[in-house]
């Protein structure tokens, strides 16, 4: 199984681990609510694991101009 962290709002992959002894402990998915599991992170049906962030330059942008924020993808 793969782990990728993608921007949630221009889609570039952050990060990504492979491995088999990944699991959600070392992760730090138990730390999240079900609400929050559901909004940040996607199985998917091989096993694979997406998940959404915001990378170094939304961040910027997105305290640079804050109404940027409210939309879902600010930099398309
Ligand atoms: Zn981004």
């Amino acid at each position: 199984m793969s782990v990728n962290y993608v921007c949630k709002h221009c889609h570039t992959l952050i990060g990504r681990i492979e491995g088999s002894g990944i699991d959600e402990t070392r992760l730090g998915f138990h730390q999240l609510t079900p609400e929050e599991r559901h909004q940040y992170i996607l199985v998917h049906s091989n096993g694979d694991v997406t998940v959404r962030m915001t990378c170094d330059y939304c961040t910027e942008a997105i305290q640079m101009h804050p109404e940027l924020s409210l939309l879902p993808s600010p930099l398309q």
